[in-house]
């Protein structure tokens, strides 16, 4: 077998191919199984969960984007993640960095829906979510179904920054939206917080209506980033409180140990 087949050799067509595929089947297991494993992911998680340290607050920093803002000054914040240097973008989705203990891999968008997650609810808790007013009302359609919802429950979103009002025939008002979604995609959030109402009576609403709003506030995966706001992004990252997982509870980070390298690469037995 030719492991170095060029990868976008994809659609070559056999005569038997049913047969050709059991061999093929075969010679890639037994090639798989003469070939060192491949770490896991999981291995990497895992082997990355459950590590704490104190760290001094990070010097002044670069506050461009929605994506690098403020924080708190002056006080020493108790993380569970070291200090980490960040190296590039990869895929324009992926920050690597590197820290004390080795390579990291963040998800920019995971990374960054956990900051807004717990951005929002900390504003929610205290004076209550942060928001702008629209220079025009925005007027906006809604679906039957949504309409039965939102009419009896419009005010409860204002709660979360957005202030509506109806203005009959399925139509809405919206005047102001909360501040860190000004320049976002609120129209796309909105929708989707109206179909979540119908889960007002559920004990977790408050949670699944800020994870929509983290998501939909938080940079994108597929957007290129400068160095800047790469590291904007990892000191937030070292601040937050749950910092590994986003709000869907999906692993923000890997990591890969420096042993890990030593291993793969023969260094050690
Ligand atoms: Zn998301």
């Amino acid at each position: 077998m030719d492991a170095n087949v060029h990868p976008t050799k994809t659609e070559v067509r056999f005569k038997n191919e049913g047969d050709v595929y059991s061999a093929l089947q075969r010679a890639i297991r037994q090639v798989l199984v003469n070939t060192a494993p491949v770490p896991r992911v999981e291995e990497i998680g895992a082997a990355y969960r459950g590590k704490s340290q104190m760290v001094s607050p990070p010097e002044q920093r670069h506050m461009d984007m929605n994506i690098v803002m403020e924080e708190e000054q002056g006080t020493s914040v108790v993380s569970s993640l070291p200090v980490l240097r960040v190296l590039g973008q990869s895929m324009n989705s992926y920050i690597v960095a590197e820290g004390p203990e080795g390579i990291y891999i963040i998800d920019q968008h995971a990374a960054h829906e956990r900051i807004m997650f717990e951005k929002i609810t900390k504003q929610k808790q205290q004076q209550g979510v942060e928001t702008q007013g629209l220079l025009e009302p925005v007027s906006i359609e809604v679906l039957p179904v949504q309409n039965e919802m939102l009419s009896k429950n419009y005010n409860y979103l204002a709660d979360f920054g957005f202030t509506i009002e109806p203005f009959g025939n399925r139509t809405y008002l919206v005047r102001a939206v909360p501040s860190i979604m000004y320049n976002r995609d609120w129209r796309a959030a909105l929708n989707e917080l109206i179909d979540k109402l119908s889960e007002k009576d559920n004990a977790s609403i408050t949670e699944h209506i800020i994870a929509t709003m983290a998501c939909h506030s938080a940079i994108r995966f597929g957007q290129s980033l400068t160095l800047d706001e790469m590291r904007g992004l990892v000191r937030l990252m070292e601040q937050a409180a749950l910092p590994h997982a986003c709000p869907h509870g999906r692993t923000t980070m890997i990591q890969i140990t420096k042993k890990q390298l030593e291993k793969e690469f023969g260094r050690v037995k």
